[in-house]
This record gives structure tokens, C-alpha cells and sequence, in this order.
């Protein structure tokens, strides 16, 4: 397990962790982030779980973050035009 210093709190995440794994007062920021994208940019819902199941699996996540790109997977994920940056998806 890891620590993620928030504002706040510290708050418990790991390796394979989604910003979505955590407590759901730990995601507002997720929240607020993926509500900013037009509905219209936003990838279908099964293929945004496509694509995260697929980062699930990658040696390149971190903590919720690729570490191929620097991004958090959920966000760029969530981006219908989005690719990986290994083309895995
Ligand atoms: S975006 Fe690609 S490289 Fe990054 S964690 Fe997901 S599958 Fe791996």
C-alpha cells in the first residue's frame, strides 16, 4: 500500500487503485474533472470500462496514474478521441 497526501488527509491507495477505488469523499475531484469534458467529447460507457480494464491490467498504472503519460487514467480515459500512450487502447 501506498499514501497519497491529500489537502486534507492522507488517504490510503494502491498500486492498481482507480481514483473511483477510493472512499467517495475522496473522489470529488474525479467527479468535477469528468463532469468538465462536453458530453459529446466523453467515450460510451463501455468503452471507457474497455479501456480501464485494459489499464487495470498495465505495468505502466500507478496509483491511479500512467506512468507512460503522467495522466490519471480515469481522466483520459473518459475522453472519447483519447488513446494510450502504448497503444493498448
Ligand atoms: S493508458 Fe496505456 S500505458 Fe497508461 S496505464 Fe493505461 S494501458 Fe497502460
Amino acid at each position: 500500500m501506498y499514501y497519497v497526501k491529500s489537502e486534507k488527509r492522507s488517504m490510503t491507495i494502491c498500486k492498481k487503485c482507480f481514483l473511483r477505488d477510493l472512499a467517495e469523499e475522496d473522489q470529488k475531484d474525479l467527479k468535477k474533472y469528468l463532469a468538465a469534458i462536453k458530453p459529446n467529447d466523453r467515450a460510451p460507457e463501455a468503452l471507457y470500462e474497455e479501456r480501464l480494464s485494459v489499464c487495470r491490467e498495465c505495468d505502466k498504472l500507478n496509483e491511479a496514474t500512467c506512468e507512460a503519460c503522467g495522466c490519471y487514467v480515469e481522466f483520459r480515459a473518459y475522453a472519447r478521441d483519447s488513446h494510450c500512450p502504448k497503444k493498448k487502447w
